[in-house]
């Protein structure tokens, strides 16, 4: 495949934003239904590729990308009209008569930089937001998914507008390239180094960036839970994707008493849905390169292994494992895992875990298992997170009406469903006065009388 020349192509996604076409909410539509029309017209060559990058099942592949975005889009589709409408604010009383409102405009030329682990969902989702607010746009599908990358980047110029939507593959060499132009927002998804890189670049421009990154996920189970329902969102949770998921449990926090008990319910569901064997079934997945492989591998290394722990090198398989009590400062506990290990802790009251969570940078995700409502305010009030799942895992991120982002170091900003559409526009301020009245307070030459009138307007 032909690389595009990386200069040349923000010049003409410039010119066309310069024309105004995208602006044109008929025209973002259109282009929106392109989209929805490319994923479902070659939606068994996604999962193909979907399956040779990660070896992701028919159905993850389903749900958490192909599925997820057509969903994406008619939700988008259906309310694109409404989140591009002026919003009307109201306006007090020493500015009437008056009209305030914002009115939402696109950015202009946007760069998205997506990462390997739902290589398909995590650049396309954006994009879709960057369409539906009238941007253009240069999506950087990861290198190490490099299937998904590919078939984008064959099958994006055939649907959409290419004068206004680009796919660059490549790597770090490209990547550099691409963060030297100058673009009016990046929304990077990836690691912490990785957006240092970016939001240094940014600010070479003045580039507002929103950055979706990861960290280590807490999950505190409560023995005052339902255990067999825990065990299996759990166990879905964690193990879908081989535990390659930014919001999967890294971490649980449990009091020692109910160790045994909660371990024996997950073991059962793992052997429940991925069999005693996982590397025989269809639905488990495997790592996504050596190097990965090897740095999860690493993890293991003179660790209290209670469950699985199985390898094999030749084909990046790693078995659902269980590490019980690493110590703090082991790599497994200061890394962010982000493989199929889970990390059992324990403390003697399940409190204890508040102070756990605290001690670690603000994580993307945060769980909560329990039925006592008093334990979820202390963990609501006492805990910051991007986003907290309570007794499910991931599920916020089927809501389009609740956005999907960090906080601290596991990122700045948010998009999905509206929160999406307003990181890719500005919300332009205007306020609109009437010639009727013109009192003449604010003008000079000033007095007392005036200064008097206004202290008490204001
Ligand atoms: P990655 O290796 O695919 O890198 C992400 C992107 O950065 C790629 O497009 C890559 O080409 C680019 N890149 C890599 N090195 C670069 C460099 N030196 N300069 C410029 N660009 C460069 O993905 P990763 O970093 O391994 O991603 C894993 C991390 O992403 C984890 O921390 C995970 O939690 C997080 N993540 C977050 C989300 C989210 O939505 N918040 C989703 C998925 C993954």
């Amino acid at each position: 495949m032909q690389q595009l020349n990386i200069a040349d192509s923000v010049k003409e996604l410039q010119h066309t934003f310069s024309t105004g076409r995208t602006k044109d909410l008929g025209w973002r539509k259109n282009q929106l239904t392109q989209l929805k029309l490319l994923l479902t017209e070659h939606e068994g060559e996604f999962i193909t590729a979907l399956h040779q990058d990660l070896h992701k099942s028919e159905q993850e592949a389903w749900t958490s990308e192909i599925g997820f975005l057509l969903s994406d889009i008619d939700h988008t589709l259906k309310h694109l009209s409404a989140w591009a409408k002026p919003r009307s604010v109201s306006t007090p009383l020493f500015v009437q008569p008056g009209k305030s409102y914002l009115l939402p405009e696109p950015l202009g030329s946007v760069l998205i930089i997506g990462a390997w682990n739902y290589p398909l969902q995590l650049v396309v989702a954006p994009l879709v937001a960057a369409i539906a607010a009238g941007n253009c746009a240069i999506i950087k599908p990861s290198e190490l998914s490099v299937s998904t990358a590919t078939l984008l980047a064959t099958l994006i110029p055939q649907y959409l507008d290419n004068q206004a939507y680009k796919v660059v593959t490549g790597a770090v060499k490209e990547t550099t390239e691409l963060l030297q132009q100058r673009f009016d927002h990046i929304l990077y998804t990836g690691g912490e180094g990785v957006a240092k890189i970016v939001m240094r670049a940014a600010a070479e421009h003045l580039t507002p960036v929103t950055l979706e990154l990861g960290g280590k996920c807490p999950c505190i189970v409560d023995s005052n839970t339902d255990l067999s329902v825990t065990a299996s969102r759990i166990a879905w949770s964690k193990w879908m994707n081989a535990g390659q998921t930014c919001v999967a449990p890294d971490y649980v926090v449990v009091e020692k008493a109910f160790v045994d008990t909660f371990v024996a319910a997950l073991t059962t569901k793992i052997e429940a849905f991925y069999g005693s064997d996982a590397k025989q079934s269809p639905d488990y997945g495997r790592i996504i390169n050596e190097r990965h492989f090897a740095r999860l591998a690493n993890y293991l290394h003179e660790q209290n292994v209670i469950y699985g722990g199985q390898l094999d090198a030749s084909n990046k398989y790693l078995g659902p494992t269980i590490v019980l009590s690493p110590s703090a400062d082991s790599l497994v506990m200061q890394e962010e895992i982000f493989g199929p290990i889970l990390v059992i802790v324990t403390v003697d009251k399940i409190q204890q875990a508040i102070e756990l969570v605290n001690s670690r940078p603000k994580p993307l995700a945060l769980y909560l298992y329990t039925k006592n409502t008093g334990l979820e305010q202390q963990v609501l009030q006492q805990t910051s997170a991007g986003n907290v799942g309570i007794n499910d895992g991931m599920m916020f991120m089927a809501n389009p009406n609740l956005p999907f982002g960090g906080v601290g170091n596991s990122g700045m900003g948010a998009y999905h469903g509206q929160f999406g559409f307003d990181t890719f526009s500005h919300l332009k301020t205007v306020l609109k006065r009437s010639f009727l009245f013109d009192v003449a307070l604010r003008y000079p030459p000033f007095n007392s009388t005036k200064l008097n009138w206004l202290k008490k307007l204001l």
